[in-house]
């Protein structure tokens, strides 16, 4: 991509109906770019109804990403729950990109005690298998764990890094609420351009102009994350981060995931451009 895309997670409050297309209407109307289809709960689209959803984003020239189900653990202990796991994330994405979708975002799981290093092994191993189910029914979407916000969650930045460099149609989602209130730092301009830095270490510049982000203020314990607050309500330094999006001069897609959406992902799409 060549600029930075902004946009809602989810059918933005002002939207006039509850439905996807009247979300990615309402997206352009208020002058964003970009909606991420949540499939948090469920794959809520049907693989018939997908095509529509496609022409009407083509027609607003919004761009869709998607959200897959919340529960997949690919470090799942039983093998009904591991199976399941792959179904879930191999549907999403495949329905998202039926709906033109570039991208799946998702929750690797949980360590559940196990080591850093055991629950690397066993994440690669499923992610592996599931991209190349996809590869197998011709599904190209970019497959995108997620930098997590608890630290029962497998998911820091290294190991999100470290699974992009040794899988195919792999690449990050970079979740800074996640990764604030998981360790409660990376909140500060240094921290914010180490981050980008990482990136660019391990994936090359072009990571850098492929970008997937999440973002929302948070509330957050020793344990990490506990609810989203808008950013203005939050700690988080989003002013000192846009300015590390801006140095890096990165392009992709940021993601508002705070209560007031469309609010926020229109103040951070002010900020970088003013
Ligand atoms: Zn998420």
């Amino acid at each position: 991509m060549t600029k930075l895309l902004f946009g809602t997670a989810g059918i933005p409050i002002a939207a006039k109906g509850t439905d996807t297309a009247s979300g990615i209407k309402a997206v352009k109307e208020l002058g964003l770019d970009a909606m991420e289809l949540e499939f948090v709960q469920s794959v809520n689209i049907s693989r018939e109804n997908a095509p529509k959803i496609k022409a009407v984003a083509g027609e607003e020239n919004v761009v869709l990403t998607c959200h897959a189900p919340y529960y997949i653990n690919l470090n799942a202990v039983e093998d009904a729950k591991l199976e399941a796991s792959k179904k879930r994330l191999v549907k999403a994405a495949q329905v998202a990109e039926m709906c033109g979708g570039v991208s799946v975002a998702f929750h690797p799981g949980y360590y559940l005690g196990k080591s850093k290093e055991k629950a690397y092994e066993t994440v690669k191993k499923e992610l592996k298998a599931v991209v190349a189910k996809l590869k197998n029914s011709g599904c190209k979407i970019t497959v995108r764990p997620e930098t997590t916000g608890k630290r029962s969650q497998f998911g820091d930045l290294h190991e999100i890094l470290r699974l992009c460099q040794e899988i195919e149609q792999v690449m990050p989602c970079i979740d800074y609420a996640h990764m604030h209130a998981r360790e409660s730092n990376n909140n500060s301009h240094g921290e914010f351009c180490d981050i980008l830095a990482a990136v660019e270490k391990a994936l090359g510049k072009e990571a850098l102009k492929e970008m997937h982000i999440q973002i929302a203020g948070v509330n957050y314990s020793d344990k990490g994350e506990l609810n989203h607050l808008t950013l203005k309500d939050s700690d988080l330094q989003y002013k000192e981060m846009v300015a590390s999006w801006k140095e890096f001069n990165i392009a992709g897609i940021v993601i508002s995931e705070s209560p007031n959406i469309e609010g926020d992902a229109l103040m951070l799409k002010g900020i970088y451009e003013g």
